[in-house]
């Protein structure tokens, strides 16, 4: 029985270890506006980072989308005019 409970203390221990040892590794929180650029959903008005974007272009300029939806709800309008 104490055996068990040793393991148990050993495997929180590594956890925790683990936990800290990852803190250590991220870098410190920004303080301030992220560095991170973000772009405007021209259709709904939604910031979206590049990686998550949906790039769109128009007329030569990159557009960013938060979705293909919204890239296509774009183009629509563009046709229109
Ligand atoms: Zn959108």
């Amino acid at each position: 029985m104490r055996l068990l409970i040793w393991l148990v203390l050993i495997y929180v221990g590594i956890k925790i270890f683990k936990g800290i040892g990852r803190q250590e590794k991220e870098p410190a929180a920004p303080t301030g506006p992220t560095k991170e650029e973000t772009f405007q959903d021209p259709v709904c008005g939604v910031y979206v980072s590049e990686d998550d974007a949906v790039i769109g272009r128009v007329d030569g300029e990159r557009v960013y989308f938060c979705s293909m939806a919204c890239l296509e709800k774009y183009r629509a309008g563009l046709e229109q005019k």
